[in-house]
């Protein structure tokens, strides 16, 4: 694979790190390699920020958002004009930046209550974001600009633009570890339910919604890919992340920055489709 090289400052990574955790339901940890090791989550993040907006929203949301597959690119916004500025889906950039805009409408400091967040379903401090991530993405940042532009001309964009993308930006320039962000997914294994946070997080049904949609969606034009090889619902990111759930048992996340075409972690899901060959782990 090829580390991405569209966003300059994480083009910079060591591309031969690898780091595997897993978190059962009780909480206990198994991790391996780089397990420990702060990377950037980048789109992993859209799955914390539609978490947060869910409950804000519940139905009204999906009036702005669809729960298709897109089988397009990540950062494409072709479909945008045939389908009249509603994304396809949250994980999409389009539509995470519907989600990002709901963010912004609904509390009134949210980089600071998403950190908060993510904190407390990961049961610790660990969310660091990376401002020279942040930036080296914001000087790059044309297309998802574009993109906010063109979702305002349908009026499905509600804030001032470079608010928007500021908090963006930011939520994908989070760094955290295997073992951090297994914990943040937990609740998706779990109902709903936080053992980190001793809290529900989402109803069971909406969890399971989240799932769907991850399983779907979640890895944008390589979703039937990822379900055919390895039958999980999960989030990629650019930064090299995969976090994946299988429900009541575990969460788990691996990384190794080294990109596919599609922008997926090629050790990552390798990683993954052994691990469940292995174990006889799929939904399916
Ligand atoms: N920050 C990246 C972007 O908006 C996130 C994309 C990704 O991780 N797939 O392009």
């Amino acid at each position: 694979g090829k580390v991405a090289d569209y966003i300059p400052e994480i083009a910079t990574v060591d591309p031969d790190q690898f780091g595997i955790a897993l978190v059962d339901l009780k909480g206990n940890v198994f991790g391996v390699g780089d397990h420990q090791k702060p990377f950037s989550i980048q789109s992993i993040s859209k799955v914390h920020t539609l978490t947060m907006v869910f409950k804000a929203f519940n139905s009204k949301l999906w009036t702005r958002v669809n729960v298709e597959p897109s089988g397009d690119p990540f950062n494409s916004i072709a479909q945008l004009e045939y389908e009249k500025g509603i994304p396809r889906n949250p994980f999409i950039n389009s539509g995470a930046l519907v989600i990002t805009d709901a963010l912004c409408s609904n509390f009134d400091d949210p980089l600071v209550q998403l950190t908060d967040f993510i904190n407390e379903l990961a049961g610790q401090t660990c969310v660091k974001i990376n401002q020279e991530v942040m930036r080296s993405e914001k000087n790059h940042g044309e297309r998802n600009t574009a993109m906010a532009y063109f979702l305002k001309s349908y009026k499905n964009f509600n804030n001032p633009i470079e608010e928007v993308l500021d908090v963006y930006f930011s939520q994908c320039a989070i760094e955290m570890s295997c073992v951090d962000l297994a914990r943040s997914f937990s609740f998706l294994a779990n109902d709903g339910y936080s053992i980190f946070a001793n809290r529900e997080i989402l109803t069971e049904s909406n969890a399971r919604r989240v799932n769907a949609l991850m399983l779907t969606c979640g890895f944008y034009d390589e979703a039937g890919e990822f379900a055919f090889r390895v039958g999980m619902p999960g989030k990629s990111g650019v930064g090299g992340g995969v976090a994946a759930v299988m429900p009541h048992k575990f969460s788990i996340a691996v990384w190794s920055p080294e990109l596919n075409e599609k922008g997926n972690s090629v050790k990552a899901i390798r990683a993954l489709e052994l691990l469940t060959d292995k174990l006889k782990f799929s939904l399916f």
